[in-house]
């Protein structure tokens, strides 16, 4: 080695533990870990792990925010109570009057009359003015059986009837394919002599839905 070069290298190995040092407190000032901003919800490079906000901004923004909750806290105390009792009186009591009653069915009070008036919800006349329901009759609206119309048939007299070869020659199409759109459509028909007939009016309604 010249003695330049071992100059050169004294020094390099005089600065290099400096070196180092400098590249670790650099590295430990950037030093990053993600986090979720508690007001925004962005995700930030944080330089701790209990930075609970991305920006000056969003810390100050969350201090208001929890100042007006302390604030309003009684008050929403005190509208929930109201409300919760509200709720419970009305649950609480036998007899409700039809404002109630709409309230509870969440409807319209025209609705709750037409209902009483419809025999659908029983009702008592204390006077004109005051009709009251029995609560438990509203509960009962919940429990009925679905009722199930029942559809009178009465038979079409043959004229008005289309047999099965005229209506597959009127309508084109094949004998299975007429069977079908009696089943699927659950048509009346019925027989009579050697033929069986479908009403012409029920046929037409299906092949031709504009008429
Ligand atoms: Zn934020």
């Amino acid at each position: 080695m010249k003695k330049g070069e071992i100059i050169a290298w004294a020094c390099f190995a005089q600065i290099l533990p400096g070196m180092i040092l400098k590249t670790y407190l650099i590295m430990s000032s950037n030093f990053t870990v993600n986090r979720i901003c508690e007001q925004c919800g962005r995700v930030f490079s944080a330089r701790t792990t209990v930075t609970r906000f991305c920006s000056k901004v969003c810390n100050s923004k969350n201090g208001k925010m929890r100042a007006r909750n302390i604030k309003m806290a009684p008050m929403d105390q005190v509208v929930k109570k109201v409300l919760n009792e509200r709720v419970t009186e009305v649950n609480a009591v036998e007899f409700l009057n039809v404002k109630n009653a709409a309230q509870l069915l969440r409807a319209s009070e025209k609705m709750i009359y037409q209902m009483i008036n419809t025999g659908k919800l029983n009702a008592v006349n204390l006077s004109k003015r005051k009709t009251l329901v029995y609560r438990k009759d509203i509960d009962r609206l919940f429990e009925l059986p679905q009722v199930i119309e029942i559809k009178e048939i009465i038979q079409p007299p043959v004229s008005e009837c289309y047999n099965m070869g005229e209506a597959q020659q009127i309508f084109n199409i094949s004998e299975k394919a007429l069977f079908d759109i009696i089943k699927r459509n659950k048509l009346f028909k019925f027989q009579e002599g050697k033929f069986t007939y479908v009403a012409k009016s029920e046929l037409n309604k299906i092949f031709n839905p504009e008429l």
